[in-house]
């Protein structure tokens, strides 16, 4: 048994009241770690650490802050095998995802913002013969950023990065579902020197340790990813405490496949939109909408293609692995049943599924699921299910797919298949998201903004974006 600790002020520790949780393994459905159970007494040793070490750490230089965070960059590159293999265990994921994705992007994570402090400038506004003005930018200080299970060590460090890179304090807490990459980072935060109190970690539950972050008054600044209604809990605490926000929440994203498109590289891409991560990030494409012309064509193909993915032991050579928790399975296999009742026809899976090796036989796996035959309107096309599940809709125009694409609460992510450039423009510039791909998915380029609209968040992460929140501008006016 795993015993995880917390990291406060440069050390290990155990949680105050020394309660523990039970950490599973997504595949076997086995306990296999004990996670803090830490409470309102950790977080206060958390931010007064991090108080204490604010003035140090916001008065070294961009580039002795970007030296730590390329160090430790350096080292989880180093460590990309076992961290790769603890976040497949912890989470359920494959291990080839977990091997070229989510420790790789980790490791930008921190490249990317120990290099862009350096370039990072602000603006000044000349007003002609009478003054000058600059614009200060000064990190915020002791800052919250709380990050979900989907993409464990991948999102969790998307925060903690610009908010280090730009002088703040930090106090962070990973998902109490999957902590571990979370706690090994700690480990590799101690290895790579970082000053104590700089980064402190904190595991528990949202209602204890999370609600703790946020409503506590010396933690200036709240970055958050996870359900819209835990990001609408966590506003009504910090909105009235006038704390910085951002949130980035939950999505129900249209893919929209136009009868003039590269018809195979959109179904290669389909099946992975749809299907990556057992479904579970939350920019997967899970409201597909096909032209009539080709319905027929891609309903047979696409159920085809996923008909062939591999769905077993997250640690061997499979597509699909574990869903993250036994809650979720039965959250998502309740979505099917609904489905059934609104008139959903079953293409293909719709099953919980139970791997023939006696390892996984208590796994939560779920098999990948297509329907059919849903009124656009209808709850399984509405609500979040955040599983391999998808339905298809046929559609006739432009008009008719944008009313569809736009119909729910969420605004997170879209994809747009077309060889029709204006079409791509037009639709484009309509479609209610914070961010549309066309002709591709899940193609990143961290300089670029992040965010949703609607109830899929308020703000924007990445780049420039992610500096700016970390950073209070102070406008300085010098008169001639
Ligand atoms: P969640 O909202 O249940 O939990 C997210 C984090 O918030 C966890 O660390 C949790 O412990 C904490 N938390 C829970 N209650 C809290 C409270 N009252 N106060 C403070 N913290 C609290 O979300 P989840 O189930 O872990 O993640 C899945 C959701 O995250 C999905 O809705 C998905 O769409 C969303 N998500 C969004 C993005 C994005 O970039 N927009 C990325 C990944 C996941």
């Amino acid at each position: 048994m795993i015993i995880l600790k917390n990291y406060i002020n440069g050390a290990l520790a155990a949680p105050t009241n020394n309660k523990y949780i039970d950490g599973y393994e997504p595949a076997t459905g086995k306990v296999y770690t004990q996670i803090p159970d830490s409470v309102d007494a950790d977080v206060q040793l958390a931010v007064d650490a991090a108080t204490k070490a604010f003035p140090i750490w916001s008065n070294l230089s961009n580039l002795e802050r970007s030296k730590y965070l390329r160090k430790i960059s350096e080292l989880i590159e180093k460590k990309l095998p076992e961290l790769a293999k603890a976040e497949s265990v912890d989470n359920g994921k494959p291990l080839k995802l977990a091997s070229s994705v989510d420790i790789p992007r980790a490791v930008d994570n921190f490249h990317f913002f120990a290099t862009a402090i350096e370039h990072f400038a602000s603006e000044s506004h000349f007003m002609e013969q009478t003054a000058i003005n600059y614009t200060l930018r000064r990190p915020i200080g002791v800052v919250g950023c709380i990050s979900p299970w989907n993409l464990p060590l991948y999102l969790f460090t998307w925060k903690i990065a610009p908010a280090l890179a730009t002088g703040n304090c930090v106090v962070a807490k990973p998902s109490e579902i999957t902590p571990m990459t979370a706690y090994l980072l700690s480990e590799i935060c101690i290895e790579a020197g970082l000053p104590a109190g700089v980064l402190n970690i904190l595991h528990g539950t949202g209602p204890n340790v999370g609600s703790a972050i946020v409503s506590h008054p010396k933690i200036k600044a709240i970055s958050f990813t996870g359900g819209t209604s835990t990001g609408k809990n966590i506003a009504s605490i910090a909105a009235p405490m006038f704390k910085k926000l951002s949130l980035e929440l939950g999505g129900k994203n249209p893919n929209i496949i136009f009868e003039d498109c590269d018809f195979d590289a959109m179904l290669k891409t389909t099946v992975h939109s749809s299907f990556a991560n057992q479904g579970q990030i939350c920019l997967c494409g899970s409201r597909i909408f096909v032209q009539k012309s080709i319905y027929e064509k891609f309903k047979n193909a696409f159920v085809e293609k996923v008909s062939q993915l591999k769905i077993g032991d997250p640690l061997t050579d499979v597509n699909i692995g574990a869903v993250v928790s036994k809650a979720h399975q039965e959250k998502i296999l309740s979505y099917i049943q609904l489905a059934k009742e609104e008139g959903g026809n079953i293409l293909f899976g719709g099953n919980k599924f139970i791997p023939n090796d006696e390892r996984c036989r208590e796994g939560y796996f779920v098999e990948p699921t297509i329907i059919e035959n849903l009124d656009y309107r209808c709850r399984t096309n509405q609500e979040e299910i955040f599983g391999p599940v998808v339905t298809i809709t046929p559609f006739d125009t432009e008009e008719e797919v944008l009313t569809m694409a736009n119909s729910t609460e969420y605004g997170l992510a879209s994809s747009i298949w077309t060889n029709n450039l204006q079409k791509a423009h037009r639709v484009a510039e309509r479609i209610e998201s914070g961010i549309v791909w066309v002709n591709c998915w899940l193609l990143r380029d961290l300089r670029t903004p992040f965010g949703g609209v609607k109830s899929s968040g308020v703000g924007r992460e990445g780049g420039w974006e992610a500096l700016r929140f970390f950073t209070e501008p102070k406008n300085v006016c010098i008169k001639y």
